[in-house]
């Protein structure tokens, strides 16, 4: 069945009693047993819920893979990946990453004795470069976020398979709508689910698929033994917004590449970075790989004295932290979601204090396109009169 009809349908042909076409909430953490030695397959539900389990395996199905787990967070998902690698173990990683994911890996993995080295994941010669003995993973996120940097998942798994590595990707920003990374070769996708997946900026949720027994089995032990699950209720939420997810993707997309459009002809942006261009280095390998483009984006002013107030004087579209919901959102990368990367590195990648990011929601493109014309006229107004406008 197509992917638009898996998501309509999540969870509701899997309640067999009443035939609700919403799966209910389970609330019990509890559940009976028939006699000793027998389980409905509930016992407790840090090791398994009803209403997490059709969440889990729809996001299995959905990422072609064989199982999976929802977590209370995407930092909770990533930590429960992490706990795969021990005291020694080396990862390599997409340069221009998520801050908290840096955060996690700088100031919490690290005193365990698990460290990465950053850098451009779509040059296998700088992978090569940078492996070593100890190294047992790639973590991979593409399109990078804010720069919106392309990472050839195919070229990638298939150089980590050859060394005994695993591919994990974050898949956040595209979602398994538009790109499926176990079907080019990764072995584990991670979600912040909090973005697309639950779409509406009002679930906390990560999400991680696994390919292979083995792999699936170690993960459900680390998920049950750290516990950092999804509770029931937000498990419900999730599921609810997925079911919506194909018709807010295309719509993303479609907002998404004609203000990236826009913006490009504007005489104060100086850069657009956004795949979904012909001119961007990835658009090649992106249309070969993902069947869509993410609805975020991120851009360059000439100016940075614009910044501040193209920021004050946006209405329709919120200041606000976050990317992937309904409700457009622009954020200043490196004030807010990179603060935690140095600054040397944010230089060295691009995120600078010239830097937007944009994540367009699903409201009418011309009202969208008004309100960015407006707050870049009155900015305009600012710096070159030296009025406040
Ligand atoms: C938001 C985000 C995360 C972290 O997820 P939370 O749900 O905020 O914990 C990880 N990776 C990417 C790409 C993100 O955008």
């Amino acid at each position: 069945m197509k992917i638009e009809s898996r998501l309509a349908q999540i969870g509701s042909q899997s309640e067999p009693v009443t035939g609700a076409v919403s799966y209910p909430i389970y609330n019990a953490t509890a559940y009976r047993h028939p006699k000793l030695g027998q389980s409905t397959g509930f016992d407790y539900t840090r090791t398994k819920n009803p209403t997490r389990t059709v969440l889990e395996e729809a996001i299995a199905d959905l990422e072609s893979g064989d199982r999976g787990f929802a977590c209370s967070s995407g930092m909770a998902a990533l930590q429960t990946i992490f706990a795969l690698f021990s005291q020694g173990d080396h990862l390599l990683v997409s340069l221009d990453l998520y801050g908290g994911t840096y955060r996690l890996m700088e100031q919490v993995m690290k005193r365990f004795g698990v460290t990465a080295t950053y850098v451009d994941t779509d040059k296998l010669d700088e992978l090569e470069a940078n492996r070593r003995p100890e190294t047992k993973a790639v973590l991979i996120e593409t399109p990078t976020n804010p720069l919106m940097m392309i990472t050839d998942l195919a070229a990638v798994s298939a150089w980590a398979k050859k060394h005994g590595l695993l591919t994990i990707v974050d898949n956040t920003l595209l979602t398994p709508f538009f790109q499926r990374p176990i079907e080019l070769g990764a072995d584990i996708v991670i979600h912040s689910a909090t973005k697309y997946l639950g779409g509406h900026n009002d679930v906390l949720a990560g999400l991680i698929v696994t390919k292979g027994q083995e792999l699936s089995d170690r993960m459900a032990f680390l998920h049950n033994s750290i516990g950092a699950v999804l509770g029931p209720q937000d498990s419900w939420l999730l599921a609810r917004g997925m079911k919506t997810l194909a018709v807010r993707m295309e719509r993303h997309q479609y907002n998404a590449t004609r203000i990236a459009e826009w913006l490009l002809g504007h005489e104060a942006v100086e850069r657009v970075y956004y795949p979904a261009l012909p001119d961007h280095p990835g658009h090649a390998v992106q249309n070969a790989q993902s069947s869509g483009n993410t609805g975020i984006f991120s851009f360059k002013v000439k100016d940075a004295r614009y910044v501040e107030p193209i920021l004050r004087h946006i209405r329709l579209i919120a200041f606000a932290e976050s990317l992937g919901g309904v409700e457009s959102l622009m954020t200043y990368p490196a004030v807010q979601t990179h603060a935690d990367i140095p600054v040397e590195i944010r230089n060295k990648i691009g995120v600078d204090d010239k830097l937007l990011r944009f994540s367009v929601g699903i409201e009418h493109v011309d009202d969208l396109i008004a309100d960015l014309a407006n707050a870049f006229e009155r900015a305009r107004a600012e710096v070159e009169g030296g009025v406040s406008v």
